[in-house]
């Protein structure tokens, strides 16, 4: 395939990248630099192979267990779980929490086939010692919401608190994109199921 065409054709696979945006991004390499187009290349190329799952919160990270599982500052009692590993960013950038996370890569769907034994809710369940509390911050919609009620009924037989992230409105309806106020108030507020 004609190189140019090929550069289009991958990059429109991003997400948020459509053909009129990766057709302008192609020119933009042809013309660049040969060092900045290199070191792009070698980057996206070093991804690949150099990340794992954390075998203890599942994120996607470098090592196992990952960064955030193995700071023992932070408070075991409290986990959070998330759908994505990029919502834990979001979350930490809050600033308002300091306890565990766990990613399910993504939320009870039962339209889309999945089910809580394709999430990592097996390997959440196996992680529970001294936990107390487990705040569900799956996105604000159905499938979020079907996710809080799931884990809350495995959950509170075992003891453990769980709760939901208050949201409002200016959360929107990923975790990923919300703002940093916004993830403060939904923590504090948040409320017991
Ligand atoms: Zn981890």
């Amino acid at each position: 395939m004609d190189p140019i065409r090929r550069c289009v054709q991958a990059l429109s696979r991003l997400p948020g990248i459509g053909e009129k945006t990766a057709w302008r991004l192609t020119w933009w390499l042809l013309r660049a630099d040969d060092s900045i187009v290199t070191e792009i290349a070698a980057a996206v190329g070093g991804l690949q192979g150099s990340v794992m799952e954390c075998e203890r919160c599942c994120t996607i990270a470098t090592t196992s267990p990952c960064k955030t599982c193995s700071d023992t500052r932070r408070d075991p009692s409290i986990v959070c779980v998330v759908e994505r590993p990029q919502d834990i960013q979001a979350i930490e950038g809050s600033g308002e929490y300091r306890g565990f996370f766990h990613v399910l890569h993504g939320s009870i769907s039962p339209l889309d086939g999945i089910g809580p034994d394709q999430l990592r809710i097996r390997p959440l369940l196996a992680n529970l010692d001294g936990v107390k509390e487990v705040i569900v911050a799956t996105d604000p919609d159905v499938e979020g919401d079907a996710t809080a009620l799931y884990l809350h009924r495995v959950l509170k037989p075992l003891g453990i608190q769980v709760s939901r992230l208050a949201y409002g409105v200016s959360v929107g309806t990923e975790i990923e994109y919300a703002d940093k106020v916004s993830l403060m108030r939904a923590l504090e507020n948040r409320r017991l199921l």
